[in-house]
């Protein structure tokens, strides 16, 4: 699929109707990379550019040069050992006076008739050490006279391949020639540009067509770059309106309950029961729920906050706002303890309040249930609490209002669906709560076409954790601490991970380490629960609750901890095998602690080798515990595709953009497309008319981008 907007034009050809590419190729290609036309050929860019302007000296190369390019004269070429071992071995000497070796292992006869001693060719490969000399294996080389004249271009590009597609001569170099070969037959007329003129001439950005081909085989640095900046706001500026398109077209479709009050619930509440000042942060997001809830539309909000922002509190006074217009709500979270834990708290802040408040899970049977299900009916519970119980079919409500969802991130299709189905005629407003901050860039991508509040503030006097990494070694010094905490009267989390493709061997380790944690923590001074995914729930929230109630000093567990538990009493949390843990994983983990006004301890525990990536991402837990800036830190290491909440969104596949690196220009780019959907709501007016049309043709491929709803 290519976004020209031409009718059935060159761009639409198949790419067998190039010259050279018959049945077998043209196959090769859509098989390995999903090209079929000439316009996925063009609209394929080059992943890198080789820069063809610069020759290295051989006396000045260093070992870990990486990619270099030389011009020299091949003055042997030697075939060496037999069999498999049986390589091409050619040194080229430049002006310098140095020589370096090349060699091959594959086509070695073929290249051996090729290459003629005594030609002076461009080379160009990664250098590599072996015993002391410098060689480059399978280099690109190209006698110097022919380099020169045919390849003009200053920057080559590279583009994606596969072995069985270098194999057929379509590695980037035959790419190259198809790609001058269709960029040939190609004029702008069959690349119109889908942005508007005024657009262009404001944000000085080049023409479609102008960039399509200067992505290819720029002429200069300047010409790639401009050629970039077009196509990066054109893909995101595309996305964008595409998004708010969406948004727009969901929004008429969708009626739902105006909360046109506020009322006594909330009023009261606010004034008299309010057990803290609510932060800047809490009081803007609930003026845009209530301003949402206001306008008549389906809500379909995600509030994003990180680990203790407050959320909770946001939520009950959201579901109070739905109590003042005569509705009931209910909010759900993915586990019993903490959907318990919502009840409990939520109970204590309305505890003077004449609001009635209950609890739902699978454990609660027998005639408890039945009367409960009866008051729910008949309207005398107004606020209903649980898990995921709650939207099961039994469960009626008597006018469902509001329904919030806690860690939205374990809430599927099929229950959204439940959930749509428990009023009518309208669906309750949802509000979705997450803490896992997910960066701006991202947020604007994978949930551009819904609404997203953002609690960017802690409440006042948070005592900050203190993290500190050391390595394995140091295990006795951490022991020591955790002595120390318990001494002081608080309890300690100990957390190892399990990763699914070892498991058994993950619990052996735990179990070997419950030996070694019973040994330095005996009993009866030290009690000890251990907490594993593999166990029963009952046994799990058994242990929790022991934990939680103080009858245990250290809680040894796999992430099954991670979301949501609250125990104000632990202070110190030690994660074994950092390494092993992503970034937002130990950030959701180190929530645990500093939950309290005690001033809390989290140290990471890694051995002494680390890759890079790991010693970053421990690196960045140790400076700040701010969710958005781990978050921006895991989208730079991993890339936008890694991120946890936004795997099922298909729009993070960028061909250019990258969500990690072009946050200003995403910005400008929704900017414009917010203003331009304001002004031209129908994209009416001519300048835009090539943009609606463009828009039309591609709308189908976005059904489904919503993940909520
Ligand atoms: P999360 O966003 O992780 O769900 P919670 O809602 O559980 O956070 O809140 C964490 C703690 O902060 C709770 O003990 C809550 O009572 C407290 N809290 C929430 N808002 C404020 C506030 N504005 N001022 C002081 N404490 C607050
Ligand atoms: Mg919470």
């Amino acid at each position: 699929m290519s976004p020209a907007t031409s009718k059935a034009g060159v761009l639409d050809r198949s790419i067998a109707s190039l010259k050279g590419i018959g049945p077998a190729k043209a196959e090769l290609l859509a098989k390995e990379l999903m090209i079929f036309s000439l316009g996925d050929l063009v609209y394929s860019y080059p992943f890198r550019y080789v820069d063809r302007t610069q020759f290295h000296q051989i006396i000045d190369i260093l070992p870990d040069q990486g990619n270099v390019q030389i011009k020299g004269k091949l003055v042997t070429m030697v075939t060496k050992g037999e069999n498999r071992k049986k390589r091409l071995v050619g040194r080229l000497r430049d002006e310098s006076g140095a020589a370096l070796e090349l060699v091959w292992f594959r086509g070695v006869n073929y290249l051996d008739r090729t290459y003629k001693i005594g030609e002076e060719y461009v080379v160009y490969g990664k250098v590599e050490e072996f015993n002391g000399k410098l060689s480059i294996t399978h280099p690109e080389m190209e006698l110097a006279n022919r380099a020169v004249t045919e390849e003009a271009a200053t920057f080559e590009p590279v583009y994606a391949s596969t072995d069985k597609l270098n194999k057929r001569g379509l590695d980037t170099r035959g790419r190259r020639k198809l790609i001058r070969a269709v960029l040939d037959q190609l004029s702008p007329t069959d690349m119109p540009d889908m942005l508007p003129p005024y657009l262009l001439e404001e944000l000085r950005l080049v023409s479609h067509y102008d960039a399509v081909r200067a992505i290819h085989l720029p002429a200069d640095q300047a010409e790639l770059e401009a050629a970039r900046r077009r196509l990066k706001f054109e893909e995101l500026f595309l996305l964008q309106m595409r998004l708010l398109q969406l948004k727009v077209s969901r929004e008429a479709r969708v009626a739902g309950y105006a909360f046109g009050q506020i009322g006594d619930y909330f009023n009261t509440f606010f004034q008299d029961h309010l057990p803290f000042t609510l932060t800047g942060a809490q009081k803007r997001v609930l003026r845009e729920i209530r301003q949402d809830l206001g306008r008549g539309i389906q809500m379909n909000r995600l509030l994003q906050g990180d680990v203790g922002s407050g959320k909770t509190m946001v939520g009950l006074m959201s579901m109070l706002m739905a109590l003042d217009n005569g509705f009931q709500a209910c909010m759900m979270a993915p586990t019993e303890i903490l959907a318990h834990q919502h009840y409990e708290s939520i109970q204590e802040y309305l505890k003077e309040t004449d609001v009635r408040v209950a609890f739902l899970s699978g454990n609660v049977k027998g005639r408890a249930r039945r009367e409960l299900l009866e008051d729910l009916a008949e309207g005398r519970i107004h606020i209903l609490l649980g898990t995921h119980a709650l939207i099961e079919p039994p469960v009626v409500f008597k006018n469902l209002g509001l329904a919030i969802i806690d860690e939205q991130h374990r809430f599927g299709v099929k229950q959204r669906a439940k959930l749509w189905k428990k009023n009518t005629p309208y669906p309750p407003h949802v509000l979705v709560m997450t803490a896992t901050p997910i960066p701006r860039t991202l947020a604007m991508t994978a949930y551009g076409d819904l609404d997203v509040s953002v609690i960017d503030e802690l409440p006042p006097g948070r005592t900050p954790i203190k993290t500190v990494h050391l390595t394995e070694h140091r295990r006795e010094r951490v022991f020591g601490r955790i002595r120390e905490e318990i001494a002081k009267g608080r309890q300690a989390y100990v957390v190892y991970p399990l990763i699914e493709e070892n498991e058994k061997l993950d619990l052996l380790a735990l179990e070997a380490a419950y030996d070694e944690m019973l040994d330095r923590f005996p009993r009866p001074d030290y009690q000890i629960s251990v907490v594993h995914g593999k166990m029963k729930p009952e046994d799990k929230d058994f242990e929790m609750a022991r934990f939680k109630n103080g009858e245990t000093h250290i809680m040894m567990a796999t992430t099954v901890i991670e979301v949501g538990v609250n125990v104000p009493n632990a202070t110190i949390m030690v994660i074994v095998h950092t390494e092993r843990f992503g970034l937002s994983q130990l950030h959701q983990l180190r929530g645990r602690v500093g939950r309290g006004a005690q001033e809390s301890f989290c140290i990471l525990l890694s051995s002494v080798k680390l890759s890079k990536e790991s010693r970053q991402r421990i690196k960045t837990m140790v400076d700040t515990t701010d969710g958005f800036k781990i978050a921006e830190a895991d989208l730079r290491l991993r890339g936008p595709g890694m991120i946890d909440g936004t795997q099922q969104s298909g729009v993070l596949q960028m061909r250019i953009a990258d969500l990690a690196q072009d946050g200003r220009i995403l910005s400008v780019a929704r900017d414009r497309a917010k203003d331009i959907l304001e002004q031209d709501p129908q994209l009416q007016r001519p300048e835009h008319r090539m943009l609606s049309r463009y828009l039309d043709h591609h709308l189908k491929a976005v059904k489904g981008w919503s993940l909520i709803s």
